[in-house]
């Protein structure tokens, strides 16, 4: 039996911060990743997502928004397998950084499967390995499309190992990876249809922002399907054919499924520990991520609180500080977390949305600030995209505790504000900052 001071299992996000951070501080860390270094983020998350996004965004711009400057430009070729073998490239060079990252913290990398044989007893290839610390980063996967045909459907994991450009594409689910992945196949110039089954998406969301995506993009000629409820997909001559509760059909070359992520928990054999699970199959932890057995501890997805990067390598990073460096008392804080969804244009939220400061708090005790305006990138164009933002306040001080924006460039606005928020930033404060003109950001300390 090998032994560590802290054995990691998985090298995603929030494994390898914590793994890192806890070789900074000394300790003798195994990480042990079955796949590919980076985990979701890396190699089918954010990062192709924002690269796929960044293409379409270069795209729209070229065909939609130069002509409005003087600019005659035309699109000469766009080579979707060499963007797909670029994109791959860049996480290729990724991997190599992270493993220098590891190497340079003197974390030992065991490529393999693990799972447990006991509470502190766990096994790749036959090996077994014990530590005092354990810690359970293993993400998540897409979740599985349960009606006849579902196994048709791809997942986002799928669709960033396309090689070529589909003509036209049914995506189905209602969240996050739905919304970012219509968007950047509408963009990319594949005839896209979003289905989904209520009567919007997004709709954990402030409906501020839900309402005007939608709009936006009708705007641009996607075509959407409130309340489709899919019942069934069949293959085709040509591509495929989702049948819906409502007696309607769409076809497409390809159907995309994005309800949601599963916990990877399944092959860990945790039947051979006490580590509990709730009924979704997520780890349960306590505020400073134990789980119910001393010693193992859960970040990242499979706790399914916060399935985002950051929140993964902060939880990770506080771990190893309170293990590993004496901060006991160190934990995340998972409230007022910054999020964008990269839709076009980007969404940019944190904090409570009006309904839920309404539900919680009462109309009385909140006060509402709303913007909307054409931001200058659009002055010269005859297509003016619109910018909404809003401040959600509490009580007579008029703490801000929701702010939320949809439009261009609010994802580069929103991290600062976070700070700020953070800290307890009231409507005042705000509006005690002199603003930077001309920008859309500008519109958050000016509102009235
Ligand atoms: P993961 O990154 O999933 O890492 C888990 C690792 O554990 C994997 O590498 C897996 O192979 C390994 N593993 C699993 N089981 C075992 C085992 N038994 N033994 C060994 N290894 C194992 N978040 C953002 O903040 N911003 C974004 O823009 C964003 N975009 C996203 C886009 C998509 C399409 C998706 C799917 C997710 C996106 N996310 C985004 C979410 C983000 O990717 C996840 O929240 C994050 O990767 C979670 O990190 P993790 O460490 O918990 O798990
Ligand atoms: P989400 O949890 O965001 O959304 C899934 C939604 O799909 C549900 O809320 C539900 O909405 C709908 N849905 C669920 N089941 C079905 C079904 N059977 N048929 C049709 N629709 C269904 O999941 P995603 O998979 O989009 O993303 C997973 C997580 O990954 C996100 O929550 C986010 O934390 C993270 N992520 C972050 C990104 C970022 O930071 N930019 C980007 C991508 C992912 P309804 O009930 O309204 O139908």
């Amino acid at each position: 039996m090998k032994t560590y001071d802290y054995i990691v299992i998985g090298g995603g996000s929030g494994g390898i911060a914590s793994a890192n951070r806890a070789g900074e501080h000394g300790a003798r860390v195994l990480l042990i990743e079955g796949k590919a270094l980076g985990g979701t983020c890396v190699n089918v998350g954010c990062v192709p997502k924002k690269v796929m996004w960044q293409a379409s965004e270069m795209l729209t711009m070229l065909q939609r928004d130069t002509a409005g400057y003087g600019i005659t430009a035309s699109l000469e070729k766009f080579d979707f397998g060499e963007l797909v073998q670029r994109r791959e490239h860049y996480i290729d060079f990724l991997h190599g950084a992270y493993q220098r990252g590891l190497d340079h913290n003197h974390v030992e990398v065991l490529r393999g499967f693990a799972h447990f044989e006991s509470d502190h007893v766990v096994v790749v290839e036959g090996q077994q390995y014990t530590a005092p610390h354990i810690l359970i980063a293993t993400g998540g996967r897409p979740s599985l499309m349960s009606v006849p045909g579902g196994e048709m459907a791809i997942d986002s994991d799928d669709f960033f190992a396309l090689q070529e450009k589909p003509e036209s594409i049914i995506i189905l689910g209602a969240g996050y990876i739905a919304a970012e992945l219509a968007g950047v196949c509408h963009e990319l110039g594949i005839k896209t249809s979003w289905a989904y089954r209520k009567e919007r998406p997004l709709r954990t969301f402030d409906r501020m922002l839900s309402d005007n995506l939608v709009e936006l993009y009708r705007e641009s000629g996607m075509a959407l399907y409130p309340e489709y409820v899919a019942e069934k997909i069949t293959r085709e001559a040509a591509g495929f054919c989702v049948s819906f509760a409502n007696g309607q059909e769409l076809r497409g070359d390809l159907v995309l499924f994005a309800g949601g992520r599963t916990p990877r928990t399944d092959s860990l054999c945790l039947e051979n520990t006490g580590i509990k699970r709730d009924d979704k199959g997520f780890i349960k932890v306590d505020d400073y991520q134990n789980t119910s057995v001393a010693g193992v501890y859960a970040v990242g997805d499979v706790i399914g609180k916060l399935d985002l990067t950051p929140v993964a390598i902060a939880a990770g990073r506080r771990l190893s500080e309170r293990l590993f460096n004496g901060q006991t008392h160190l934990r995340l804080d998972y409230n007022l977390v910054p999020t964008v969804i990269f839709t076009h244009p980007a969404i940019a939220t944190i904090g409570m949305s009006e309904e839920e400061a309404l539900k919680q708090y009462g109309a009385e005790r909140i006060k509402v600030y709303k913007s909307r305006f054409t931001p200058m990138y659009f002055a010269l164009n005859d297509y003016r995209q619109r910018c909404v933002m809003k401040l959600v306040c509490l009580d007579q001080e008029e703490r801000i505790i929701g702010l939320h924006g949809i439009g261009i460039g609010v994802e580069e606005m929103l991290q600062g504000f976070a700070v700020a928020i953070k800290m307890g930033a009231t409507k005042a404060d705000f509006d005690n900052t002199v603003a930077i003109h001309p920008t859309g950001s500008e519109e958050f300390v000016t509102m009235r």
